[in-house]
């Protein structure tokens, strides 16, 4: 049996990588004033459907759904900010019309072709500010994102922002966009012909050679903001440069997700290569209405911890795993295995990792065993010491021998000896 394609298991010895991510990313986040919030795994399909669009490429083409006992509709989440919404909402957090700033961590699925740093089930980290309008917020979200990377160590970051309006000037776009793409239709692949007058959008981060050279003519949306959209954006802008994180203006960046209003941003990191957006997000004013509840604007974020992984990992960021300071028990025989399990017990007790044999092993084993987790003593109990009511201690670097006894050796090992907790 093996694990499915594109999923991996993460074993005890890298576990401290995700930890290690994480807890940066928890921390940031309280100082941030952010709080965390855990929506279930899978969800209804109508959710996605309403919540992302359903034209986009991840509800067509790479969701995992599929019927229940109960002949419901069933999906394992592909993002989480439907789910967000859908938790507000439902519990009415809207109630007090104030900010609500939530994170979270957890895995995403979808139907993707897994390369590098990309994975059916991966895990994503992201926050959503819900209830708030001012520019500050997309400000707020940007350096969130950008501070954490900095804080990683990851260096030659590339922030790219752009505004794709509101309804009002982006319907204006849209018809310039429409034409101009009218006028060179041949060159446009099958699915943008298909999506010209829908989405038209969606044409200018089409990954086709030829659509891409006609992107790189088209109209750009920072032409058309309408007043308000125009000066919410340079509040975003002036924002950026009053904190000294630099931007470039990127007009093709349009985000694959329809309910996006007004700012949209990437963080990329270039080592990365095809893979190297990190981060992406934007503002979503339309989408807690769209699910059916009250007028609430919404921005947010969202980081690929897999990729992340790879950009720290190609740069030797991840600090390697601190090796805990322990304490082997050598026991032998049933008497000389009660009394160390009672020791091992009490140097728990005081915070000391203990380990103890767990496969009947001989003493030269044993001692072996000690040996090979590096422990700082072992702890020997055979005939002799259960007669005496003394263990022997032994440092195990430099083979110093002490007759302790057994109730002392606790005591002994944590206080005299500050072994290292
Ligand atoms: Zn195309
Ligand atoms: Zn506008």
């Amino acid at each position: 049996m093996q694990a499915l394609r594109g999923t991996q298991d993460i074993l005890p010895n890298d576990i401290y990588k995700w930890s290690y991510m994480e807890n940066i990313i928890r921390d940031l986040c309280a100082l941030y004033g952010y709080g965390e919030i855990r929506t279930p795994i899978f969800e209804e399909t109508k959710l996605f459907l309403r919540g992302i669009g359903d034209t986009t490429d991840v509800v067509t083409k790479e969701m995992y759904t599929f019927e229940d006992r109960g002949g419901r509709s069933i999906t394992l989440r592909p993002e989480n900010t439907a789910s967000a919404v859908r938790a507000f909402l439902e519990h009415k957090l809207y109630g007090d019309q104030g900010v609500h700033k939530l994170f979270y961590i957890g895995a995403m699925f979808r139907y993707d072709r897994p390369q590098a740093g990309r994975y059916r089930e991966f895990h994503q980290f992201g926050v959503e500010i819900l209830g708030a309008s001012s520019p500050l917020a997309d400000v707020e979200v940007i350096v969130l994102a950008y501070r954490l990377f900095q804080k990683l160590g990851l260096q030659n970051l590339e922030l790219r922002i752009n505004s794709i309006g509101d309804k009002n000037c982006r319907n204006a776009y849209k018809k310039e966009l429409i034409s101009y793409y009218e006028s060179q239709k041949d060159m446009l692949c099958e699915d943008c012909k298909q999506r010209l007058y829908k989405n038209p959008l969606r044409l200018l981060d089409c990954k086709e050679d030829n659509c891409k050279i006609l992107a790189k003519n088209a109209p750009v949306i920072t032409n058309y903001l309408c007043e308000e959209c125009h000066n919410k954006f340079e509040k975003v802008k002036s924002g950026l440069t009053a904190l000294h994180i630099s931007y470039v203006v990127d007009p093709g960046l349009v985000r694959g997700l329809d309910y996006y209003t007004n700012t949209a941003f990437e963080i990329q990191y270039p080592p990365l290569g095809a893979q190297s957006a990190i981060c992406g997000g934007g503002r979503y004013d339309k989408l807690v209405e769209e699910m059916g509840g009250p007028d609430v604007p919404g921005i947010g974020f969202a980081v690929g911890l897999e990729r992340l992984l790879l950009a720290l990992e190609g740069q030797n960021l991840i600090p390697n795993c601190p090796q805990k300071s322990s304490v082997y028990i050598v026991a032998l025989g049933e008497k000389a295995e009660i009394e160390g399990l009672k020791i091992q017990g009490e140097l728990r007790e005081k915070g000391v990792m203990t380990y103890m044999d767990l496969q009947e092993k001989s003493l030269k084993g044993q001692m072996k065993q000690a040996g090979k987790v590096q422990s700082i003593y072992a702890v020997i109990i055979g005939e002799n010491e259960i007669e005496q009511g003394k263990a022997t201690v032994k440092h195990m670097q430099t083979g110093e021998q002490s007759e302790i006894s057994f109730s002392q050796v606790a005591d002994y090992i944590s206080q005299e000896n500050s072994i290292n907790k």
